[in-house]
């Protein structure tokens, strides 16, 4: 089974309940994407279906029949809503519909094929549409005997609070420096990228997948390097870099980069004035992306103008 790293609050709070007897049907896991909630709630599923689990560390015990089954993704004891693939349109559906829901939860209410526990979990939770998210509501009013619910969630608003308050509410971290290194390292991230998918991930491994791709990274590390000196880097080289990556990269990265790299010289401006201007067009691009959106702007050129007008504030001091 794959480790999962961080989420010990989480985890532990889990195991003990379960190690008491008194665990809640239904657990809510929130957080910002990228942190690994999915993985946690498939490592709570273990916890919970393992016939011989290790109550000091709450993991399961990885050699049981039931953890076997997981192991392979055969328990027949386990199921999952998240969005569909729609093959005809190419695309995934807008959210997870009513039908999904009903189903799933029909599937929790029946008794255990191999025991009498079931586990459902809800993946995207924030993608549920009102109908979807009613038909929850009441499958969380009827829990059935063994069965239990892991909602897992990184927009906590758009769920009913009535949805909220009759889950355990359990919050999932950031992971700290030394977990984000060692979960960088366990997806084959180069020792080369650490550092720098590190300050970019801000705690959340999925943020900075795109630097697992050998040309996206080696483009991340370019577009560093121009940045590390802006007010002498070249306009034509930035300008083609943006042409070619802003549809490939994600934007909050190229945006990070700007802002993290500008971010020294606003410390060291020698006076109150100019460290208002560097802010003055800091601001702009952190908004990039939303005025993009909202004024349909082109991507590239707005942010070169951005960053052109950082250069020329660089420039002056
Ligand atoms: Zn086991």
């Amino acid at each position: 089974m794959k480790q999962v790293l961080g989420h010990d609050k989480v985890r532990t709070a889990f195991g003990e309940a379960l190690q008491d007897g008194r665990l809640h049907h239904a657990w809510f896991l929130y957080g910002i994407k990228g942190i690994g909630k999915a993985s946690l709630a498939e490592q709570l599923t273990a916890l919970f279906l393992c016939e011989s689990p290790d109550f000091h560390t709450y993991q399961a015990c990885g050699q049981c029949h039931a953890c076997a089954m997981l192991h392979v993704g055969s328990h027949p004891d386990v199921s999952k809503i998240e969005r569909l693939y729609d093959a005809k349109k190419k695309k995934y559906n807008r959210d997870i519909n009513i039908a999904q829901t009903r189903e799933a939860l029909g599937f929790l209410a029946l008794s255990g094929l191999k025991s009498q526990k079931r586990v459902l979990m809800i993946d995207d939770a924030n993608l549920m549409n009102n109908q979807a998210a009613n038909a929850l509501l009441k499958g969380l009013e009827e829990p059935t005997e063994g069965s239990l619910l892991l909602i897992v969630c990184h927009d906590l608003m758009r769920l009913p609070a009535t949805i909220r308050s009759r889950c355990m509410m359990q919050a999932c971290a950031p992971l700290n420096e030394s977990d984000m290194q060692e979960v960088l390292k366990q997806q084959d991230m180069k020792e080369a990228l650490l550092p720098l998918a590190i300050e970019l991930g801000q705690g959340s491994p999925g943020r900075v997948t795109t630097l697992l791709d050998g040309q996206h990274a080696t483009a991340l590390l370019a577009w560093q390097d121009m940045l590390a000196d802006l007010p002498h880097s070249d306009i034509g080289l930035m300008q083609k870099w943006l042409d070619k990556y802003v549809k490939e990269i994600p934007h909050d990265l190229i945006a990070n980069m700007v802002l993290s790299a500008a971010h020294d010289a606003m410390q060291e401006a020698p006076n109150w004035a100019t460290s208002s201007k560097i802010y003055e067009a800091l601001a702009a691009v952190a908004s990039w992306q939303k005025e993009v959106v909202r004024h349909t702007l082109r991507p590239a050129p707005a942010l070169m103008s951005y960053v052109l007008q950082l250069r020329a504030v660089l420039k002056e001091k």
